[in-house]
């Protein structure tokens, strides 16, 4: 028997991506990076090559060498590497590596030369984001270093890409202005030769809603899962992720009872409070308190009081809850439960946040 757990469906997952396969004349590139978005990332890699997906993203070197030491064949990137990284044990593994500027790419060649092959590279163009990347000033430099290395047989430039800033506000200039700055980057860097198999720039939003941004490859991550990068909007996705907690005590207490730590919530009448098991330690953000949304005996209520490290409180009225009956903190909101979306918005973040904190260690995670 079971306390608390995240249920995952991959058949949800696998939706999803060939949902969005079915919407792109591009190839998918997965997001697995940061366990899968909290949903695993073996098994969410595994559902996503499943549906249709040809490459799997993710941030960290460690990250792409654990898919491959789980047996994952598919080309995969990795696009945030520190200085100093063991890169050749990524491309004796050939996990492709983002270079974001002539240094970072010396240091990818040097791998490829201590393996004894050339390093399979994705060149990366800060088109607006100002997060990794050369900057359309650096990048003359970066192109010409990486058509050397080419010409020299040391490196081989599989792709070009970039990052969006603003596509899930769709319309918002910024994403084409980074567009026309992505097509001049791609420009220059034909200029010297360099025509990769792969650019790449669009994320979730982007590859629901600007076709024009596809290229050869789009690279998802939040919808694969099934939620919106676009608030107020569903793209038909099929959320993938159940948090739950079957209800450890239940009491009832009297009218003008203080609530959890701080007593922030007091009983308005005589009421039954539910002990539910999952606190911040497993996701449930603090912020949360008296916000959070819950579904407990097929009714929408709220988490009552501070959210504690390990339960949380839920104020039940004249409700016939027992021990044992499970809460939902949110689902795909089929039957009525609250969804992550609907958690993002009663605690101020964004459904990405929702989830990622979920894929704790301490909470079962179960696969359908
Ligand atoms: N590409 C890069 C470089 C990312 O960092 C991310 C995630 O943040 C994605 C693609 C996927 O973005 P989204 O989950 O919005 O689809």
């Amino acid at each position: 028997m079971w306390q608390a757990e995240v249920r995952v469906d991959l058949d949800a997952i696998r939706e999803n991506v060939a949902r969005l396969r079915a919407g792109t004349g591009a190839e998918l590139m997965a997001v697995v990076k940061a366990d899968g978005y909290g949903h695993g990332m073996l098994p969410a890699a595994r559902a996503a090559l499943d549906a249709g997906a040809s490459w799997l993203g993710v941030c960290t070197l460690d990250e792409a060498l654990t898919l491959r030491r789980a047996g994952v064949t598919a080309p995969v990137l990795a696009w945030l590497l520190a200085p100093g990284l063991p890169l050749h044990e990524g491309v004796a593994a050939e996990i492709d590596l983002s270079a974001a500027g002539a240094g970072q790419l010396a240091e990818i060649v040097s791998a490829g030369q201590q393996v004894g092959r050339p390093a399979r590279v994705h060149l990366k163009i800060d088109t607006g984001l100002a997060r990794g990347g050369a900057t359309p000033d650096d990048w003359p430099a970066l192109v010409e270093a990486a058509a050397k290395a080419q010409a020299d047989g040391v490196a081989e430039v599989v792709g070009v890409w970039s990052h969006f800033a603003y596509a899930d506000a769709p319309g918002h200039p910024t994403v084409d202005r980074q567009l026309a700055i992505f097509h001049e980057g791609l420009e220059l860097a034909e200029r010297f030769g360099i025509r990769p198999r792969y650019r790449h720039l669009a994320n979730s939003a982007a590859t629901l809603t600007r076709p024009d941004t596809h290229f050869d490859l789009v690279r998802p991550g939040i919808a694969c899962y099934g939620l919106s990068p676009v608030p107020g909007q569903r793209y038909g996705l099929r959320p993938a992720m159940t948090a739950q907690a079957r209800v450890t005590q239940v009491k009832r207490v009297p009218a003008g009872t203080g609530v959890s730590y701080g007593h922030t919530y007091t009983t308005d009448r005589e009421t039954t409070l539910a002990v539910v098991p999952l606190g911040y330690a497993d996701g449930v953000p603090r912020h949360a308190s008296n916000r959070g949304p819950v579904q407990l005996a097929g009714r929408a209520r709220t988490v009552a009081g501070r959210v504690c490290m390990d339960q949380i409180v839920v104020d039940c009225g004249d409700d016939p809850v027992a021990a044992g009956d499970v809460a939902i903190l949110f689902g795909s909101g089929v039957n009525g439960e609250p969804t992550a979306d609907d958690w993002a918005e009663a605690t101020d973040t964004i459904n990405y946040e929702i989830v990622t904190r979920f894929g704790g260690v301490r909470v079962a995670r179960v696969y359908d």
